[in-house]
């Protein structure tokens, strides 16, 4: 048994653990792919947010110059139509017009900020008069553009506008990124990492990963950020704990299972052992009265026995012997009844002492063959209790055919019947074996013979107690014991002094 449950065990427990194992390992392998692909993901739409803000502002600015290089071939004096120019495209924050000689020809006099021409200046020397091109600066906190247009004369002019932050984040980054399919959570960081524009409120999320602008807007950077706990990380702790719950769950409840199949298993090959037993017990009590009954039968009949006094007893000793075997035999018939549920009890109102002098008759051999002092006591008061006379006698024999099976040397039986709380108490006392205390609630099960071998080398069904119960609990009475080992037994048959409902049939 014991070798079994440590098979059945480790064969749940070894493909658990490997289940377990399996499962942990490709989690902590698909959380690892999650991230990577998490990451390329948001690198991509960070880059295909960066050139579309690219596009979109070098557009913009192409469009700027156009209409530049337009006032500038119209006639006139350029700075009014330098100011008409600006109040129309509102990314330009500021612009400046350098002439060669590095004299501001826009904004003209004293509105021109010394240190920003002072800084386009340089620029210019830095190659951009010779080479052309375009280059973005970082002013301040501003970026420029700077680049040449050829002048009204044919000389060319350093050109370098300011991009306005405000109109940047209304007119380009809302109208690119606000547009973008992508759920992602992006903004745009300036050259000190603040955020110019974001979609959806930033607070608690996590950066993910900031990817520069490659031209345009230099130092600046569109960045990705994931909400709090949406992390891939994240959904696979929440997975792990998701598996390890539920397997959690159901290896307990292939451990339950186990261990109550166990248990009935257990249970079952009791019950098998003590139906064995009870077979065997049978019919050994079956064939000892008979073979005495036959040896005192013959004996009888042959005519050997001379004395008179001798042969009453021989007579005697058949009576006693054929009422054992009645007992049992009813025991069996009762028993057989009882389980298959067509035991009926006829209840009436019935003397208890004729019941119980009548019981105590059938044992008056053996009590007097083994000397045994007998005590009776019923109260004179009690008046007639509600029972199955039949069936209640039987129950009471059992007990007093215990008493006599389990004494030892100090041979004595009492039966007491009086009324204790408003129920008959008939009690059956003896001074023999007892019972210890672990194995008086399973006395009364069916087969059950409690295992010392004192008690086993005594011959019984393990029927007599389950009837005695199950007679008293149709009556809607108890049965009790108060024992312990070598200090006799007491049983104690508890009936109502009243039929309940119910109480009259089995
Ligand atoms: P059995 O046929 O074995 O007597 P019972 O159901 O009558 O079956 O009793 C069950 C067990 O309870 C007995 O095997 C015995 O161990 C114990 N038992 C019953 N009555 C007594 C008693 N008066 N003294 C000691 N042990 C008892």
């Amino acid at each position: 048994m014991r070798r079994h449950g440590v098979l059945a065990l480790s064969a749940i427990v070894l493909p658990a653990a490997f289940v377990a194992v399996l499962g942990y390992v490709s989690l902590r392998q698909w959380a690892a792919s999650a991230e990577l692909l998490f990451r390329e993901q948001a690198r991509d739409v960070a880059a295909m947010a960066a050139e579309k803000v690219e596009m979109m502002l070098r557009h913009a600015e192409d469009g700027f110059l156009d209409q530049l290089r337009a006032a500038l071939a119209s006639p006139g004096p350029p700075g009014p139509a330098f100011d008409a120019l600006l109040a129309r495209a509102p990314l330009v924050g500021r612009l400046y017009v350098l002439d060669h000689r590095g004299a501001a020809v826009y904004p003209a006099g004293s509105g021109a900020d010394a240190s920003v021409v002072a800084r386009l200046r340089a620029e210019g020397s830095r190659g951009l008069w010779e080479r052309g091109g375009r280059r973005d600066l970082l002013l301040g906190d501003d970026v420029w553009v700077v680049t040449l247009v050829k002048g009204r004369d044919g000389a060319p002019l350093l050109v370098g506008c300011s991009r306005d932050r405000e109109a940047l984040r209304r007119e380009v980054f809302e109208t690119t990124l606000g547009a973008l399919e992508s759920p992602t959570m992006i903004a745009i960081l300036d050259h000190q990492d603040r955020p110019v524009y974001s979609r959806g409120p930033l607070d608690g999320a996590q950066r993910l990963l900031a990817v520069p602008f490659r031209e345009g807007l230099p130092g600046w950077r569109v960045a990705v950020y994931q909400p709090p706990g949406a992390s891939p990380r994240a959904a696979v702790r929440r997975q792990v704990a998701l598996f390890t719950t539920a397997f959690g769950v159901l290896l307990l409840a292939i451990v339950a299972g186990i261990a109550a199949t166990w248990r009935l298993m257990g249970r079952e090959t009791e019950m098998a052992r003590l139906k064995s037993d009870f077979v065997a017990n049978v019919s050994h009590d079956l064939k000892t009265p008979l073979s005495v009954i036959r040896m005192f039968g013959e004996t009888l009949e042959m005519g050997r026995v001379p004395d008179a006094a001798r042969r009453q007893e021989y007579y005697r000793v058949i009576t006693r012997e054929s009422e054992r075997l009645s007992r049992l035999i009813d025991n069996v018939l009762d028993f057989s009844r009882i389980e298959s549920g067509r035991r009926r009890y006829d209840i009436v109102p019935t003397a208890v002492e004729p019941m119980v002098r009548a019981t105590l008759e059938a044992f008056t051999y053996p009590l007097e063959q083994q000397r045994f002092k007998v005590e009776v006591t019923v109260a004179p008061d009690l008046p007639p209790v509600p029972m199955d006379t039949d069936a209640v006698g039987q129950a009471l024999a059992n007990l007093v055919d215990n008493a006599i099976k389990y004494s030892a040397d100090d041979r004595a039986l009492a039966i007491d019947a009086r009324v204790i709380d408003g129920r008959l108490a008939l009690a059956v006392t003896d001074r023999g074996l007892g019972v210890p205390k672990a194995e008086q609630a399973r006395i009364f099960e069916k087969f059950y013979r409690a295992g010392r071998s004192d008690t086993q080398g005594r011959r019984g069904s393990g029927l007599g107690l389950a009837l005695v119960r199950h007679v008293v609990e149709a009556h809607g009475g108890a049965v009790t014991v108060e024992s312990g080992p070598g200090a006799g037994s007491r049983f104690t048959l508890w009936l109502p002094l009243a039929a309940g409902p119910g109480a009259s049939h089995a």
